[in-house]
Protein backbone atom coordinates (compact mmCIF):
# COMPACT_ATOMS: atom_id res chain seq x y z
CA UNK A 1 0.00 0.00 0.00
CA UNK A 2 2.52 2.50 1.10
CA UNK A 3 4.69 1.33 -1.70
CA UNK A 4 1.82 2.32 -4.37
CA UNK A 5 1.72 5.89 -2.86
CA UNK A 6 5.63 6.31 -3.31
CA UNK A 7 5.45 4.85 -6.83
CA UNK A 8 2.50 6.39 -8.38
CA UNK A 9 1.86 9.60 -6.09
CA UNK A 10 -1.59 8.57 -6.04
CA UNK A 11 -3.35 7.77 -2.67
CA UNK A 12 -5.21 4.10 -2.26
CA UNK A 13 -8.79 4.16 -1.55
CA UNK A 14 -7.42 2.64 1.80
CA UNK A 15 -5.51 5.35 2.85
CA UNK A 16 -8.27 8.14 1.54
CA UNK A 17 -10.69 6.58 3.57
CA UNK A 18 -8.16 6.78 6.61
CA UNK A 19 -7.83 10.40 6.02
CA UNK A 20 -11.89 11.18 5.90
CA UNK A 21 -13.62 12.64 9.42
CA UNK A 22 -16.07 10.02 10.65
CA UNK A 23 -19.43 10.31 9.20
CA UNK A 24 -21.15 11.48 11.62
CA UNK A 25 -18.49 14.71 11.92
CA UNK A 26 -19.20 14.97 8.14
CA UNK A 27 -22.87 15.86 9.21
CA UNK A 28 -22.21 18.28 11.80
CA UNK A 29 -20.88 20.71 9.07
CA UNK A 30 -17.83 21.77 7.35
CA UNK A 31 -14.55 19.91 8.25
CA UNK A 32 -11.10 19.68 6.67
CA UNK A 33 -9.49 16.42 5.20
CA UNK A 34 -5.80 16.23 5.87
CA UNK A 35 -4.50 14.06 3.08
CA UNK A 36 -0.97 13.94 3.72
CA UNK A 37 0.59 10.39 4.10
CA UNK A 38 4.12 10.96 4.23
CA UNK A 39 7.04 12.02 6.57
CA UNK A 40 8.51 15.28 5.75
CA UNK A 41 9.36 18.24 7.08
CA UNK A 42 6.78 20.63 7.03
CA UNK A 43 4.38 22.22 9.70
CA UNK A 44 1.81 24.81 8.45
CA UNK A 45 -1.22 23.34 8.92
CA UNK A 46 -0.39 22.99 12.82
CA UNK A 47 1.05 26.35 12.94
CA UNK A 48 -1.87 27.94 11.39
CA UNK A 49 -4.71 26.17 13.17
CA UNK A 50 -6.19 29.02 15.52
CA UNK A 51 -8.40 26.42 17.02
CA UNK A 52 -5.50 24.07 17.86
CA UNK A 53 -7.44 21.48 15.69
CA UNK A 54 -4.39 20.13 14.25
CA UNK A 55 -2.48 18.72 17.19
CA UNK A 56 1.25 20.08 17.82
CA UNK A 57 3.71 18.45 16.02
CA UNK A 58 6.31 16.52 18.36
CA UNK A 59 8.78 16.62 15.58
CA UNK A 60 9.11 18.69 12.37
CA UNK A 61 8.20 15.25 10.74
CA UNK A 62 5.19 14.10 12.13
CA UNK A 63 2.08 13.49 9.98
CA UNK A 64 -0.62 15.87 10.78
CA UNK A 65 -3.56 14.50 13.18
CA UNK A 66 -7.02 16.42 13.52
CA UNK A 67 -9.12 16.73 16.66
CA UNK A 68 -12.31 16.82 14.32
CA UNK A 69 -14.05 18.09 16.93
CA UNK A 70 -12.10 21.38 17.27
CA UNK A 71 -11.74 21.65 13.65
CA UNK A 72 -14.70 24.37 12.11
CA UNK A 73 -13.38 23.81 8.37
CA UNK A 74 -12.25 27.69 8.17
CA UNK A 75 -10.22 26.75 5.67
CA UNK A 76 -6.83 28.72 7.11
CA UNK A 77 -4.60 25.63 7.09
CA UNK A 78 -5.75 24.50 3.56
CA UNK A 79 -4.32 27.93 2.46
CA UNK A 80 -0.97 27.29 4.43
CA UNK A 81 0.11 23.60 3.20
CA UNK A 82 2.34 24.08 0.10
CA UNK A 83 1.94 20.52 -0.62
CA UNK A 84 -2.09 21.30 -1.18
CA UNK A 85 -2.80 18.54 0.82
CA UNK A 86 -5.87 19.59 2.46
CA UNK A 87 -9.49 20.39 1.20
CA UNK A 88 -12.38 21.46 3.35
CA UNK A 89 -15.65 19.11 3.23
CA UNK A 90 -19.16 20.58 3.93
CA UNK A 91 -21.77 17.99 3.84
CA UNK A 92 -24.37 20.05 5.29
CA UNK A 93 -24.28 23.03 2.61
CA UNK A 94 -27.89 24.24 1.20
CA UNK A 95 -28.49 23.64 -2.41
CA UNK A 96 -30.23 26.36 -3.69
CA UNK A 97 -31.17 23.81 -6.44
CA UNK A 98 -32.48 21.44 -4.09
CA UNK A 99 -30.31 19.05 -5.73
CA UNK A 100 -28.47 16.60 -2.92
CA UNK A 101 -25.24 18.10 -3.36
CA UNK A 102 -22.04 18.68 -0.80
CA UNK A 103 -19.38 21.66 -0.87
CA UNK A 104 -15.55 21.17 -1.43
CA UNK A 105 -13.12 23.77 -1.00
CA UNK A 106 -10.17 23.44 -2.88
CA UNK A 107 -6.59 24.96 -2.81
CA UNK A 108 -6.69 26.49 -6.40
CA UNK A 109 -3.28 27.38 -7.87
CA UNK A 110 -3.47 27.71 -11.29
CA UNK A 111 -4.68 30.42 -14.14
CA UNK A 112 -6.88 31.11 -15.24
CA UNK A 113 -9.34 30.88 -12.11
CA UNK A 114 -12.72 30.21 -12.24
CA UNK A 115 -15.66 32.55 -11.68
CA UNK A 116 -19.01 32.04 -9.67
CA UNK A 117 -21.38 30.02 -11.59
CA UNK A 118 -18.94 27.97 -14.19
CA UNK A 119 -18.83 24.22 -14.57
CA UNK A 120 -15.56 22.86 -14.10
CA UNK A 121 -14.20 19.18 -14.17
CA UNK A 122 -13.95 17.47 -11.29
CA UNK A 123 -10.96 14.65 -11.27
CA UNK A 124 -10.13 12.03 -9.06
CA UNK A 125 -6.92 11.72 -7.11
CA UNK A 126 -4.84 10.16 -10.07
CA UNK A 127 -6.68 13.16 -12.40
CA UNK A 128 -9.25 11.43 -14.37
CA UNK A 129 -12.58 12.84 -15.27
CA UNK A 130 -15.61 11.82 -12.60
CA UNK A 131 -18.18 14.82 -12.87
CA UNK A 132 -18.81 18.15 -13.86
CA UNK A 133 -18.85 20.44 -10.96
CA UNK A 134 -20.38 23.99 -10.30
CA UNK A 135 -18.31 26.51 -8.78
CA UNK A 136 -20.03 28.08 -5.97
CA UNK A 137 -17.54 30.82 -4.85
CA UNK A 138 -13.92 31.52 -5.52
CA UNK A 139 -11.99 33.26 -2.49
CA UNK A 140 -8.72 35.36 -3.35
CA UNK A 141 -6.05 35.31 -0.33
CA UNK A 142 -4.25 39.13 -0.89
CA UNK A 143 -1.74 37.06 1.70
CA UNK A 144 1.32 36.22 -0.95
CA UNK A 145 1.82 32.71 0.70
CA UNK A 146 -2.18 31.46 0.92
CA UNK A 147 -3.57 29.89 -2.41
CA UNK A 148 -6.84 30.56 -3.47
CA UNK A 149 -9.69 28.46 -2.74
CA UNK A 150 -12.67 27.61 -5.04
CA UNK A 151 -15.63 25.72 -3.89
CA UNK A 152 -17.51 23.45 -5.86
CA UNK A 153 -21.03 22.14 -5.75
CA UNK A 154 -21.01 18.04 -6.37
CA UNK A 155 -23.13 15.54 -5.89
CA UNK A 156 -22.78 14.06 -2.20
CA UNK A 157 -21.89 10.38 -2.94
CA UNK A 158 -18.69 11.92 -5.09
CA UNK A 159 -17.46 13.73 -2.36
CA UNK A 160 -14.88 11.01 -1.69
CA UNK A 161 -13.70 10.59 -5.31
CA UNK A 162 -13.57 14.09 -5.81
CA UNK A 163 -10.29 15.68 -5.07
CA UNK A 164 -9.02 18.73 -7.94
CA UNK A 165 -10.56 20.28 -11.29
CA UNK A 166 -9.68 21.52 -14.33
CA UNK A 167 -11.28 24.16 -15.41
CA UNK A 168 -11.08 24.93 -19.28
CA UNK A 169 -9.31 27.09 -20.59
CA UNK A 170 -12.05 29.88 -22.29
CA UNK A 171 -12.26 32.91 -24.50
CA UNK A 172 -10.70 35.14 -21.78
CA UNK A 173 -10.55 38.60 -21.76
CA UNK A 174 -7.41 39.74 -20.84
CA UNK A 175 -7.02 43.47 -19.16
CA UNK A 176 -3.28 43.43 -18.42
CA UNK A 177 -0.83 41.73 -21.21
CA UNK A 178 2.27 43.18 -19.22
CA UNK A 179 1.40 40.83 -16.02
CA UNK A 180 -1.39 38.42 -17.80
CA UNK A 181 -4.39 39.20 -15.60
CA UNK A 182 -8.02 38.61 -17.27
CA UNK A 183 -10.95 39.91 -16.62
CA UNK A 184 -12.17 36.91 -14.03
CA UNK A 185 -9.16 37.39 -11.82
CA UNK A 186 -9.89 41.16 -11.60
CA UNK A 187 -13.25 40.48 -11.00
CA UNK A 188 -12.98 37.86 -8.36
CA UNK A 189 -10.64 40.70 -6.81
CA UNK A 190 -13.17 43.24 -7.16
CA UNK A 191 -16.02 41.06 -5.42
CA UNK A 192 -13.66 40.05 -2.85
CA UNK A 193 -13.53 43.74 -1.45
CA UNK A 194 -10.89 45.41 -3.58
CA UNK A 195 -11.94 48.66 -4.10
CA UNK A 196 -9.39 51.07 -5.30
CA UNK A 197 -7.39 50.97 -7.98
CA UNK A 198 -4.36 51.37 -6.01
CA UNK A 199 -5.02 47.95 -4.08
CA UNK A 200 -5.29 46.37 -7.31
CA UNK A 201 -1.90 47.76 -8.25
CA UNK A 202 -0.29 46.27 -5.18
CA UNK A 203 -2.12 42.80 -5.14
CA UNK A 204 -1.65 42.48 -9.23
CA UNK A 205 0.80 44.46 -10.51
CA UNK A 206 -1.90 45.78 -12.90
CA UNK A 207 -0.15 48.97 -14.05
CA UNK A 208 2.95 48.63 -13.37
CA UNK A 209 4.31 46.59 -16.39
CA UNK A 210 5.96 48.44 -19.55
CA UNK A 211 2.76 49.82 -20.76
CA UNK A 212 2.51 51.79 -17.25
CA UNK A 213 -1.07 51.47 -17.30
CA UNK A 214 -2.16 52.75 -20.71
CA UNK A 215 -4.23 49.76 -21.53
CA UNK A 216 -5.17 48.14 -17.95
CA UNK A 217 -6.08 51.02 -15.74
CA UNK A 218 -9.16 52.24 -17.49
CA UNK A 219 -10.39 49.42 -17.88
CA UNK A 220 -9.96 48.48 -14.20
CA UNK A 221 -11.22 51.90 -13.76
CA UNK A 222 -14.47 51.10 -15.48
CA UNK A 223 -14.74 47.78 -13.75
CA UNK A 224 -14.71 49.36 -10.30
CA UNK A 225 -16.86 52.35 -11.34
CA UNK A 226 -19.59 49.63 -12.19
CA UNK A 227 -18.88 47.36 -9.41
CA UNK A 228 -19.34 50.43 -7.12
CA UNK A 229 -21.85 51.95 -8.68
CA UNK A 230 -19.60 55.50 -8.61
CA UNK A 231 -18.81 57.31 -11.44
CA UNK A 232 -15.17 57.32 -12.83
CA UNK A 233 -14.45 60.67 -12.22
CA UNK A 234 -15.19 60.11 -8.51
CA UNK A 235 -13.03 56.94 -7.69
CA UNK A 236 -9.46 57.42 -5.87
CA UNK A 237 -6.92 57.89 -9.07
CA UNK A 238 -4.01 55.90 -9.56
CA UNK A 239 -0.70 56.76 -8.25
CA UNK A 240 1.24 57.89 -11.24
CA UNK A 241 4.81 58.27 -11.30
CA UNK A 242 7.17 60.46 -14.17
CA UNK A 243 8.59 58.02 -17.06
CA UNK A 244 11.87 57.50 -17.54
CA UNK A 245 13.77 58.04 -20.68
CA UNK A 246 16.85 56.35 -21.06
CA UNK A 247 19.83 59.31 -22.10
CA UNK A 248 22.89 58.41 -23.32
CA UNK A 249 25.77 59.57 -20.83
CA UNK A 250 27.66 61.48 -23.74
CA UNK A 251 24.67 63.94 -23.94
CA UNK A 252 24.34 64.49 -19.94
CA UNK A 253 28.21 65.43 -20.60
CA UNK A 254 27.46 67.99 -22.63
CA UNK A 255 24.94 69.20 -20.95
CA UNK A 256 25.58 73.19 -20.04
CA UNK A 257 23.08 74.02 -16.80
CA UNK A 258 25.44 77.24 -16.19
CA UNK A 259 25.94 78.38 -19.86
CA UNK A 260 29.58 79.08 -19.22
CA UNK A 261 30.06 76.82 -21.87
CA UNK A 262 31.73 73.92 -19.90
CA UNK A 263 29.78 70.96 -18.82
S1 LIG B 1 -10.06 24.12 8.75
FE1 LIG B 1 -9.59 25.72 10.28
S2 LIG B 1 -10.18 24.82 12.25
FE2 LIG B 1 -10.06 23.12 10.79
S3 LIG B 1 -7.98 22.32 11.01
FE3 LIG B 1 -7.92 23.84 9.35
S4 LIG B 1 -7.32 25.78 10.36
FE4 LIG B 1 -8.01 24.36 11.97
S1 LIG C 1 1.23 21.84 5.81
FE1 LIG C 1 0.38 20.34 4.31
S2 LIG C 1 2.15 19.19 3.54
FE2 LIG C 1 2.81 20.27 5.41
S3 LIG C 1 2.52 18.74 7.05
FE3 LIG C 1 0.65 19.98 6.97
S4 LIG C 1 -0.73 18.86 5.58
FE4 LIG C 1 1.33 18.02 5.27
Amino acid sequence: MHNSLEKTGIPTTAEVDAAFPPAERLAKGPVAVIECFQRIPCNPCATSCPRGAILPFADINDIPEINYEACNGCTLCLTKCPGLAIMVVDMTWKDKSGLDRAVIKLPYEFRPLPVVGDDVVALDRAGNFVAMARVVSVLLNHSMNKVPIVSIAVDKQLVPIVRSIRVDVRQRAVVCRCNDLDEAEISAYITGGTTSIEELKRITRLGMGPCQGRNCVPIALGMLSRALGLPIDELEPATYRPSVKSIALGDLAKYDDRGDGLP
